[in-house]
């Protein structure tokens, strides 16, 4: 399927173009059509789905409609309430991309920062606002904000909502809301109160169910190494000895850290490059040609950077570090294991990002199997005496190789408790992406 037979405007139609979307995913194909019906929905995916375009398009279709009313024309007319800072930005970015060629006004509003920027743009109109509990029910009750017009509500991750104790700001904000409207409901998971809040506010609602993203990391051969901050540039070379890896990508959180890592490389005779936001598109361009025709044997890149990637036959995926946002290791890994072929993520871990790799075991329900089998090898015990001693001892990565690595000794149920994230301040944040990722229409299942 294409996005030409799902009934889109010219103009969404361009944008999507220029974000070289050419399928919907599963969930798209499901959900476009019906909210453009006008009818709830019920999505049960997560993010990496592609969930905030199956519900970004369709809204900014139906709110470029022409509204007479001018005083509806100043009101709000759509809302997107999500749990964090991070994804309130990601969702409007979307909003912004795929409604770039339509005078739709968005914004998006969060905590932790000033609200002069918010309301000045609050004043001058808005179409569609993005925001998180706190700092919207906080505007609400200053009187900059009043839900009265909403015609679409959108309730994005309502079960993280949960887990970071924003529910009863959610069920405050619902109670504003008009009763006459369409609603939006998305959630990774089910819990018992979940769905009695999601049947409490739709009405017969589609069901829209996708695999969750965590699926395709169970496909994938996982490996943790604990290792010292100091010893993963020789980690790596160390695993790259090994011949039967022909290529991999190795992510890297910072541009910096990857011109590093291809100096290092270059240093002990391996093909490497880099590719990220400071090469120019010609440098980028010729990297990954290079490492598509096997000339170049390692690519170095930065998340942002690798959103373009679609390299078929790629059996390794390395993480160089460890991503602070979980969702972002499953789409590294997704690189790898495509079509059918097999493929393995291998990551390195040091003491300052155990807490980094909890989040990821809990979001992939998995715990990651610890490779011992290396020369800078560390036990959990080690990592997590490292990570309490980093306050003193600033800088010292410590190396306590050859350190007694037998039995992790981790705890068991590594990651789990419904703790609060902290909010995404690295910049590492997702916007929708120019590359030309494939869907498979496989593993999603539509519901009633
Ligand atoms: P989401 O699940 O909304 O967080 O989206 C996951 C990622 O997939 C984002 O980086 C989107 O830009 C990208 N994406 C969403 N829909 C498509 C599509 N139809 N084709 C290619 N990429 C997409």
């Amino acid at each position: 399927m294409l996005f030409e037979e799902l009934n889109l405007i010219e103009p969404i139609l361009k944008a999507l173009q220029t974000e070289g979307y050419t399928q919907p995913t599963p969930i798209q194909e499901q959900s476009i059509p019906t909210i453009l019906q006008g009818r709830d929905l019920l999505g049960c995916a997560q993010t990496g789905t592609g969930k905030t375009a199956a519900f970004a398009i369709p809204m900014l279709q139906l709110l470029s409609k022409p509204h007479t009313n001018t005083k509806v024309h100043k009101a709000i007319k759509a809302l997107v309430l999500t749990p964090t800072r991070e994804l309130a930005i990601q969702i409007e970015e979307s909003f912004k991309a795929y409604g770039k060629n339509l005078p739709i006004r968005h914004l998006v509003i969060f905590g932790g920062v000033g609200q002069k920027a918010q309301t000045d743009a609050l004043n001058r109109g808005v179409d569609i606002l993005v925001a998180t509990p706190g700092r919207l029910l906080d505007l609400m009750n200053q009187g900059f904000i009043n839900l009265r017009d909403i015609e679409i509500f959108v309730l994005d991750e309502a079960d993280r909502m949960l887990d970071m104790g924003f529910i009863h700001d959610v069920k405050k904000v619902i109670a504003k809301l008009p009763l006459k409207r369409q609603t939006l409901f998305f959630s990774a998971t089910m819990p018992q109160e979940i769905q009695k809040l999601a049947d409490t506010i739709l009405t017969s609602p589609l069901k829209v169910e996708v695999t969750p993203v965590s699926s395709t990391a169970e496909k994938i051969k996982q490996e943790m190494y604990f290792v010292a901050k100091n010893d993963k540039k020789n980690l790596l070379i160390h695993i790259l000895q090994d011949k039967t890896i022909e290529t991999a990508l190795v992510f890297t959180r910072t541009k910096h850290g990857a011109d590093r890592i291809v100096k290092d490389l270059i240093k002990v005779g391996i093909r490497a490059e880099a590719i990220h936001g400071n090469k120019s598109q010609n440098a980028r361009q010729r990297a990954l040609t290079n490492f598509k025709a096997k000339t170049t044997r390692i690519l170095v890149a930065t998340d942002i950077a690798a959103r373009g990637i679609d390299v078929d036959e790629l059996a390794h995926v390395i993480n160089y570090e460890l991503p602070n946002i979980p969702e972002t290791y499953v789409h590294r890994i997704g690189r790898t294991g495509r079509a059918g072929l097999s493929g393995t993520a291998l990551s390195f871990c040091d003491a300052e990002e155990k807490d980094f790799l909890k989040d990821i075991e809990k979001l992939i329900a998995l715990k990651i199997p610890v490779t011992e089998d290396h020369p800078y090898a560390m036990s959990w015990q080690s990592l997590m005496s490292a990570a309490a001693e980093k306050p003193k001892a600033k800088g010292q990565g410590g190396n306590p190789r050859g350190q007694g690595s037998r039995g992790n000794g981790r705890p068991s149920g590594g990651g789990q408790g419904g703790g609060q994230r902290e909010p995404n301040l690295s910049g590492a944040k997702r916007t929708p992406s120019s590359g030309s990722r494939r869907w498979s229409s496989k593993g999603s299942k539509p519901k009633a």
